[in-house]
């Protein structure tokens, strides 16, 4: 009997806020003293009320809009009962029957081929705290209690754990290119949990699923789905089909997942709605409000840049993965109307040296308009391709210096003057008979070893389709 995987992901991510979801404690908690951003509200004390952080709300309706959900014009929010040392509430505040968005998808490339996944719902949510556990027992810090989340779900329509990952970055780079999250998993601020089932292929239905909680890197979500499926592989294979649902977790130094407990089903849960919570109309004239400010998202991107701009799909790849970069590589499109150059030097040279340095496209000296003017220079004439790529590049990236200065100071400036290329031409003529003859007799390759020995003479700064024709001329 061949099988086939059944994988949804949840995707939880931190809203990028100033402030906790329904507090104003400081959202921003990272490498900061445990339990100093908490109020009264995230620590649930009797009798606080919270108050909805209307930013986290705009944030929420931007990212659903850019993963192509529809907004409903109502939603609220409800009580998810349960109790664990680092919910102080005893419940979280969540989105149960009427979330903020559903009914999305995003394509994904996976091997080169566009799939769609489907996205069943993206909703608001409050984090819990942190639990620490040392021997004495166990710490928690409640700095993280409160703050704002979006949950994004997904259909179960992802059949391997590659696929799995490349929604997972996809999605990723969606909510960072509308800044709604950081994203950033060395943060935590996004973790996944993962459902795996495994079905015979041709049928319909659904078996129950294993759940793996709490996946905080794209190789532990590879490794843990390809393990988990795997162990229901064996299952079925020894006739023990799966009958219950169940929650595990994954131990990254065993390389497995482990049994946590039978998987809770949403009446564990006793959601009600949350009372002191108004419920949220949302007109269609503020979704098109919001729709206005979702930029190109990274996939329009990629088909724009190999469409208009003949880039191949690695390259279009690397420049819209991150929305920075993609704007810088635009401006410099835009200042010379040359998009294969501009490619070429910004994804070959600048991109090298930034992975390097482990710097980000804004935080290095060479602007888009600098590079723009040295992307222009070699488009002209001015200075030869080798001396741009090296040299003068090399200063700009240095010491912040435009490269016509650059070109100036050191005397780099391309010599498209034919009296002094013919001279070097006749010079290394009459220094390489042997070439020369050969070059005579039909041999071409010869040419490139005589245009090699002029640029050197004239030390890299000759206009080389100036110098293969004069030697051309010279030779014949
Ligand atoms: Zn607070």
């Amino acid at each position: 009997m061949k099988l086939e995987a059944i994988i949804g992901l949840e995707i939880h991510a931190q809203i990028a806020t100033k402030t906790k979801m329904f507090c104003r404690c400081d959202n921003d908690s990272f490498g900061k003293e445990p339990n100093i951003n908490t109020c009264p509200v995230c620590m649930g004390f009797p009798g606080m009320l919270p108050a909805i952080n209307k930013a986290a709300v705009e944030k929420g309706i931007i990212a659903a809009l850019a993963l192509n959900c529809e907004i409903p014009d109502f939603c609220k929010f409800d009580r998810k009962n349960y109790f664990y040392p680092d919910s102080p509430k005893g419940f979280q505040i969540s989105q149960y029957d009427e979330p903020l968005s559903v009914n999305g998808f995003v394509d994904v490339l996976v091997n080169g081929e566009k799939k769609r996944v489907g996205i069943t719902r993206l909703h608001l949510e409050d984090d819990a705290g942190k639990l620490t556990h040392v021997s004495a027992g166990s710490l928690v810090d409640f700095n993280r209690s409160g703050t704002p989340l979006m949950e994004i779900v997904s259909d179960p329509d992802l059949r391997s754990a590659a696929e799995a990952a490349a929604y997972a970055r996809e999605v990723q780079r969606i909510v960072r290119y509308v800044e709604s999250s950081e994203a950033d998993m060395e943060k935590g601020m996004m973790r996944f949990d993962a459902s795996v089932s495994l079905r015979p292929v041709g049928e319909e239905k659904l078996y129950p699923r294993a759940e793996i909680k709490n996946l905080n890197s794209f190789k532990s979500l590879e490794a843990a789905i390809d393990y988990e499926i795997k162990r229901q592989e064996e299952l079925w294979a020894n006739g023990e089909v799966p009958k219950s649902p169940v929650t595990v977790g994954w131990s990254e130094e065993k390389g497995k997942t482990y049994f946590m407990r039978e998987k809770e089903e949403s009446a564990d849960y006793r959601y009600f709605p949350e009372p002191d919570i108004p419920p949220l109309h949302i007109s269609a004239e503020m979704v098109a409000g919001y729709r206005a400010l979702v930029p190109e998202l990274p996939g329009a991107k990629r088909e724009r840049y190999v469409r208009d701009f003949g880039l191949n799909e690695d390259d279009a790849r690397i420049l819209a993965e991150d929305l920075k970069l993609a704007r810088y590589f635009e401006e410099v499109v835009a200042l010379t109307d040359d998009p294969k150059r501009a490619v070429s030097f910004i994804n070959t040279i600048l991109m090298a040296r930034l992975n390097e340095d482990l710097l980000a496209i804004d935080e290095q000296k060479v602007t888009a308009a600098m590079m723009g003017e040295l992307v222009n220079l070699v488009k002209n004439g001015e200075i030869s391709n080798n001396v741009a790529k090296s040299e003068v590049f090399e200063e700009m990236y240095l010491n912040g210096v435009a490269a016509s200065e650059v070109v100036e100071a050191k005397g780099l400036k391309q010599v498209s003057d034919s009296g002094a290329i013919e001279e070097a031409c006749r010079k290394v003529i009459a220094a390489n008979p042997g070439p020369v003859e050969d070059v005579r007799g039909g041999k071409d390759k010869a040419i490139g070893f005589l245009i090699g020995m002029v640029m050197k003479e004239m030390k890299g700064q000759a206009n080389p389709g100036m110098v293969a024709e004069i030697l051309d001329k010279e030779i014949k």
